[in-house]
């Protein structure tokens, strides 16, 4: 049994044989720090945090590589809008970044390389380009010349005559050919420079993943990703500059997840659909966002609807139900019954099934599909007047570490009605104890859990809020 994943460049499902045995090399485009993120750029972040878990699951040790553009036109603009320096804004938005994206359960890269720290390799990678002879500068930029490579065009399928009939030299640029890109900016007056070569200028924007990636992770890596609208131009430039200056292949694999539509619209800016992360995790539990960003395939276009969050919200709430059940039944199972050796092949088997469908390029839908089954087997599990630990413990165990995988941990946040009712016992009889005290810690201890009660004379009624 081996991972299969679909390989952009090849267009093709290819078995996954990374570099070197049981390591995967890992680099995932990163975000422009000038602003929150939008649910557009956490797919990404979802989608390559849980394919890095897997491959982990499947005992690769997993380097994973993630930059932060913090210098660039759009942070240039933001800075002189807002008032405000460029490092100010990118620092800010670098912080707001982890928030986010550790709310929505990613976990942290080994190295998230910044431009603004990485402009010596930068430079150097251009002065070799410029040395080869597929770069040049015209009064302080510096252009890659897109023709010296011939290979160009190769990851988006498209030749370099169709791509060049699309291409337009815009005013004030010097490039030769309108299929050139700059890999270094000279300055305008007042804005944010380093000393180079050619003069005070500053990167480009495809120069900084290439010169990243090879100094994290070398020369050829295993798995370059990030959002389909990466591929063109820009994923398509990191392999022009890459392989142009070290005669290796880039990335072995190069994988993009699809795009989200609000509402079956295209997000956009003038359509005033942007969905920020920061806003939307206020108003839903940010797993559900993650599970709802899983359960469509990652190369799939997603659409994002009140409607559908909320089904995926009451279908976490019911797999989350079933774990805390069986989390509750352990202290009254016993190791006394006959048939567990079913039970525990039967678990064995979703097991399986889950690795079945994630190796088949990482198709999450398909996973949480067999997630479901695995809830439903418990939950008729749970109907048996006795039950086994060992087998409790098994499907504990296979929640776990599947919804693991996912990124997802049930939190016990989730009361179960016989838990309440154990609760307001005990708040009644410490009120008959006049033990105010406690009476009103338990009665703040279930608001705190959206449990709220209704002093009745007939008794008390409790509601979840
Ligand atoms: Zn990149």
């Amino acid at each position: 049994m081996s991972i299969q994943l679909y390989n952009t460049l090849t267009r093709k499902k290819e078995k996954f044989e990374p570099i070197e045995p049981n390591k995967v090399k890992m680099y995932v485009c990163g975000p422009t720090v000038y602003n929150y993120i939008h649910i557009g750029n956490a797919r990404p972040a979802i989608v390559f945090d849980t394919i890095r878990r897997y491959l982990e699951f499947r005992g690769y040790d997993v380097q994973y590589v993630s930059n932060f553009t913090d210098v660039d036109d759009k942070l240039i603009k933001a800075a002189k809008e807002l008032g405000e320096d460029v490092p100010t804004i990118a620092e800010r938005f670098i912080q707001a970044y982890f928030e986010d994206v550790s709310a929505l359960g990613c976990k942290k890269a080994d190295v998230h390389p910044r431009v603004t720290e990485s402009i010596d390799i930068i430079i150097e990678f251009i002065e070799q380009l410029i040395k080869k002879g597929y770069a040049y500068e015209v009064n302080g930029d510096v252009y890659y010349r897109t023709r010296a490579f011939a290979e160009y065009g190769k990851l988006s399928h498209q030749s370099i005559d169709e791509l060049r009939a699309g291409a337009r030299i815009e005013i004030g640029e010097k490039k030769q050919d309108p299929l050139d890109f700059a890999l270094w900016k000279a300055a305008k007056e007042g804005e944010i420079s380093w000393d180079s070569p050619w003069g005070k200028g500053r990167p480009g924007w495809h120069i900084e993943c290439s010169a990243m990636a090879r100094k994290y992770l070398g020369d050829t890596i295993d798995i370059h990703a990030g959002g389909q609208d990466l591929t063109f131009p820009h994923h398509e430039n990191e392999i022009a500059q890459s392989e142009a200056l070290t005669g290796k292949t880039f990335a072995k694999y190069w994988m993009h997840n699809g795009y989200i539509n609000i509402n079956n619209e295209k997000m956009s800016k003038s359509l005033g659909n942007f969905v920020l992360v920061h806003d939307i995790i206020k108003q839903i539990d940010p797993q559900v966002l993650r599970f709802f960003m899983l359960s469509v395939h990652y190369r799939h276009p997603i659409n994002y609807s009140q409607e559908l969050l909320e089904s995926t919200k009451n279908g976490l709430e019911r797999l989350k139900t079933s774990y805390f059940n069986l989390k509750h039944r352990l202290s009254s199972s016993t190791n006394l019954t006959h048939d567990d050796e079913q039970w525990l092949n039967e678990i064995q088997e979703y097991h399986h099934a889950f690795i079945q469908e994630m190796d088949d390029d990482f198709n999450t839908a398909n996973a949480i599909a067999v997630l479901f089954e695995l809830s439903k087997q418990a939950n008729l599990y749970l109907l048996e007047q006795n039950t086994s630990e060992k087998v409790i413990k098994a499907f504990l165990h296979e929640f776990e570490q599947l919804f693991g995988v996912l990124g997802i941990v049930f939190q016990e946040n989730v009361l179960l009605d016989e838990e309440i009712e154990a609760l307001i016992q005990k708040r009644n009889d410490a009120r008959k104890n006049r033990d105010f005290a406690l009476a009103d810690q338990i009665r703040d201890e279930l608001k705190a859990k959206n449990i709220i009660l209704e002093d009745t004379p007939q008794g008390t009624r409790w509601k979840r809020g």
